[in-house]
């Protein structure tokens, strides 16, 4: 088979790839990772189209323009497998590989050397298969996992690209290993498979990717980023039961700001806002990454901390109004807000969350009642 019919062969099946992809994955579920994965089979369709021009006269330009674009599709590749984990897509990272590919062509003679710039372009393309096999091997979700064959895929592809990149330094481009083991009949079969391969998973791992992010929606709050209260109860239920079976404890922590409502009227409602998420900020600054923090109403907040008594939580509390008075404040001169707290802990039995959150908030009504920006333990502790 020559390698002209090849490249029109795999044109053909990234066009069919792509319109298919489009119209049946990207179009209803609108998933940033088949958004990526369209941008990179446009990319390979343009790379092969480039090639194709560049058999003739327009070599000069064409054979560049090639390199950059499957690079720059493979880059696309790689931000698609991020995107999976929830990592945005940079500008710079996504054209600075397929700039340093033109560029290494551009700068060796492409009008007569079919190879100009080869071993950049081959090795970029090796580490962006790598890379893209790391990220899909990190990807951890709760519905599904990416399939094992297509980690292996990414990996056999990467190596077989670091492969001809050694084969074109050390063997020289018409030796047998680079021309014929490694030759353009050999790379373009290996990335059909793959292709057609990956994009064959792709609808499942789209639509996982939208449950994933709504999923996250659903169980943190938009202004503080915050855990929501349906999500809260489920994780603290879960521990609750858990107690109940296996021994242990913990303690919840109710906790209210201070005169808030003041604090919007004299200074608006978005210093109101600032202030909140500061509150939130201080909780997460003065908590285990075990503990559980909620904003459970308007400026109502709750903390789980497994494994703590009534004391350590009373601490806990403490240290939050400490590290609450110490956050930027969003309007000079502003009086540094203070929450009052009420502590309630699960003891020897292990009580429903709401027996829990009941006792909790009598003990938080005490603190207010005792001033403010205080700390009043539950009696059942
Ligand atoms: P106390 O010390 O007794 O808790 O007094 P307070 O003023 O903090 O309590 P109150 O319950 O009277 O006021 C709570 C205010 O919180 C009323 C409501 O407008 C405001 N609020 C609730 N949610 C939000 C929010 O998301 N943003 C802002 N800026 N204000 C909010
Ligand atoms: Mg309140
Ligand atoms: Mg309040």
């Amino acid at each position: 088979m020559d390698s002209t019919t090849i490249s029109v062969a795999f044109s053909f099946v990234v066009f069919t790839l792509l319109v298919l992809f489009y119209v049946e994955v990207y179009r209803p579920t609108r998933a940033s990772y088949s958004a990526w994965w369209c941008l990179a089979l446009g990319s390979f369709l343009a790379g092969s189209v480039a090639y194709f021009i560049g058999s003739g006269t327009s070599q000069w330009w064409a054979n560049p323009t090639g390199n950059g674009c499957l690079v720059f599709g493979t880059t696309a590749v790689w931000t698609a497998t991020r995107t999976l984990s929830g990592k945005p897509g940079r500008p710079f990272v996504l054209i600075g590989p397929a700039v340093l590919a033109v560029a290494a062509s551009f700068g060796a003679h492409p009008e007569t050397d079919v190879w100009a710039g080869g071993t950049v372009y081959l090795l970029l393309m090796g580490l962006l298969l790598g890379v893209s096999a790391i990220e899909l091997g990190r990807y951890r979700s709760t519905g599904a996992r990416v399939p094992r064959w297509m980690i292996v895929a990414a990996v056999v592809c990467a190596a077989f690209y670091v492969f001809r990149a050694a084969a074109l330094v050390l063997a020289g481009e018409r030796s047998f290993l680079f021309s014929t083991v490694g030759g353009t009949v050999c790379t373009t079969l290996l990335m059909m498979a793959l292709l057609v391969g990956v994009s064959f998973t792709m609808s499942s791992l789209s639509r996982q990717q939208v449950a994933d992010v709504l999923r996250h929606l659903a169980a943190h709050d938009d202004l503080t980023g915050l855990l929501t209260r349906t999500e809260f109860s489920r994780r603290v239920q879960a521990l609750l039961h858990r107690y109940g079976t296996d021994g242990g404890s913990g303690t919840l922590i109710m906790a209210d700001l201070d005169r808030f409502k003041a604090i919007n009227d004299e200074y608006g409602h978005d210093a109101g806002d600032a202030v909140i998420r500061a509150f939130a900020k201080a909780c997460r600054e003065c908590v285990r990454h075990t503990d559980l923090i909620c904003r459970y109403g308007g400026e109502e907040f709750v903390i789980f901390l497994p494994g703590a008594d009534a004391e350590g939580a009373s601490y806990v509390a403490e240290l939050v109004n400490a590290c609450l008075a110490r956050q930027a404040l969003p309007v000079s001169g502003m009086p540094a807000p203070t929450a009052s707290f009420g502590v309630a802990t699960t003891g020897a039995d292990a009580p429903p969350l709401r027996e829990l959150l009941v006792a909790a908030d009598r003990a938080l009504y005490r603190a207010k009642e005792a001033g403010r920006s205080t700390v009043v333990v539950a009696d059942n502790a």
